[in-house]
């Protein structure tokens, strides 16, 4: 094939986080398969991870054109990379991964590059791609509610709404338009209460979260009829969306896959190893009785908060499957401190990993109830498969998102703020048992929405047929423009 006949060439560059990572390889096998040829950057960090726990490669060597290139992240190789680590990782991006990224485009190594999709956080991508002349799309991994929140900090910061002047959480926040009437105090991004809008995380959301009106356009991973109030308002500053979530049913939806399906052909991108024997006793319970806990990628708990959930799930009898990560938990030697009694209320009715798989887990006929901190492809797994949900936020977006789950689309409870076992009882038992119908019928009519989008006609399918339209015909425009030689 000369020049001329290829197909257009996307650089994809994903935020090098669990979440952001998992949704931009499902983007890229969505391009792949409308026959883009694709080079997917994931820093040396998250390929290790990626090599040692998923068939990566074998998976997408079926594609023409497809190729991933590894980019330092700027940090040692001893470095923890979790949680409470994020500004460190931002920061050696900005300074470190940047200038790389531009040799990598220029180097004359790389196909000619039809356009850059990037996450949109790293505005820093958007300076190489002005820089060497090639179009750039956004996407943004987050919730389109929390999404408009970023957006909206300068506003929150000269209305005087932050720093908050007081305890009192509970106050209604007015300069979010669209969310004047539920959204609280306590429901913005968790670095809002640091009491100090100079903080480094106020600043860079406040930075960042401008950014989305610089690119071409925004990709988003949610659907119109979960966020279309929040994606009116994102249109108002940015008006080229393309809203083709859920990305995970997206793809499998097209591959002719059953979502929640474990076939080597769909298998996730974790990087960490999951443990599948979960599904076997998940097909021993009975129909929607078990609630599936895991608390994302990052999140940690201290030792006290383990066992105050631990204490609250035995104690309300309902059967439990948990994720604990091996890093999960601060602190050493906590194995040691669990009460016999829990361990006990473990062994009849609970079940624990270090890493399940999550989809397939959400999609099993066993699991009536998930209790998540709210990370936004969870959430969208979770409303995908008309699971209800009990929210316990961590940290950035969590805290909105679990405010949208309980206040706007009441798909299920937000305890955000408490860790008391008998609070845990308490929401476990309305989840499962007392509301147990009300939320299972709302979350079936939520779950009807997220598969009606991805069929033909739906409003994903369009936009990602309008994307490949739109990325196409940069490809002409960039043809006719190229000198000849
Ligand atoms: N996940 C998984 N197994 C687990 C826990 C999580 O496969 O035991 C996946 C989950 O399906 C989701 C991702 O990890 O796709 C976590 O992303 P999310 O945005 O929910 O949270 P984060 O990890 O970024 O905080």
């Amino acid at each position: 094939m000369d020049q001329e006949n290829l197909p257009p060439h996307v650089i994809i560059f994903p935020l090098p986080l669990q979440g952001p990572v998992n949704s931009m390889f499902k983007l890229a096998e969505l391009l792949c398969l409308s026959g883009f040829h694709i080079t997917f950057i994931v820093t040396e960090y998250i390929y290790k991870r990626l090599i040692q726990f998923t068939n990566i490669h074998s998976r997408f060597d079926q594609y023409e054109g497809f190729q991933i290139k590894t980019i330092s992240d700027g940090l040692p190789e001893d470095h923890p990379h979790s949680g409470d680590q994020f500004m460190q990782l931002f920061d050696a991006l900005r300074s470190k991964t940047k200038p790389l990224f531009k040799e990598m485009l220029t180097c004359g190594d790389l196909r000619h590059v039809t356009c850059i999709i990037a996450d949109g956080i790293m505005g820093f991508t958007c300076d190489v791609a002005n820089d060497v002349g090639i179009p750039i799309v956004y996407v943004r991994t987050v919730s389109s509610c929390c999404l408009w929140v970023f957006f909206c900090l300068p506003k929150l910061i000269e209305s005087g709404e932050l720093p908050f002047h007081d305890d009192d959480f509970d106050k209604l926040v007015k300069s979010v338009p669209g969310t004047e009437d539920f959204l609280r105090c306590r429901d913005l991004p968790s670095f809002c209460r640091l009491g100090d809008i100079s903080n480094i995380y106020v600043q860079l959301y406040k930075t960042e979260g401008q950014e989305i009106a610089r690119a071409f356009g925004l990709i988003l991973n949610t659907f119109e009829e979960l966020e279309g109030p929040m994606l009116d308002q994102i249109r108002s500053v940015c008006p080229n969306l393309y809203p083709i979530g859920p990305l995970h049913a997206h793809l499998k939806t097209r591959l002719g896959a059953e979502v929640g399906s474990s076939s080597e052909q769909t298998s996730s991108n974790s990087l960490w190893e999951e443990d599948k024997s979960c599904i076997t006793w998940l097909d021993e319970q009975s129909p929607r009785s078990v609630i599936y806990v895991s608390f994302g990628s990052i999140a940690t708990v201290t030792k006290e908060q383990l066992l105050e959930f631990w204490h609250g799930l035995v104690n309300s009898g309902v059967m439990f499957l948990w994720v604990m990560r091996p890093d999960s938990v601060a602190g050493k030697d906590w194995e040691e401190n669990v009460p016999e009694e829990i361990k006990e209320g473990t062994k009849k009715r609970g079940y624990i990993v270090g890493w399940a798989p999550q989809e397939q887990v959400l999609a099993h006929q066993a699991v009536g109830g998930f209790w998540t901190h709210n990370g936004w492809n969870s959430t969208l797994e979770s409303v995908y498969e008309g699971v209800p949900m009990i929210c316990w936020p961590y940290f950035l977006d969590q805290q909105v998102n679990s405010r949208f789950v309980e206040a706007f689309w009441k798909l299920g409870l937000d305890m955000k703020d408490t860790c008391d076992r008998v609070i845990v009882e308490k929401l476990v038992r309305e989840l499962m048992e007392v509301r147990k119908e009300e939320f299972l019928k709302r979350a079936d009519d939520m779950a009807k929405l997220a598969k009606g989008c991805l069929s033909e006609g739906g409003s994903s399918y369009e936009s990602l047929k309008r994307l490949v339209k739109d990325i196409e015909s940069m490809a002409v425009k960039d043809e006719l423009e190229r000198p000849l030689v």
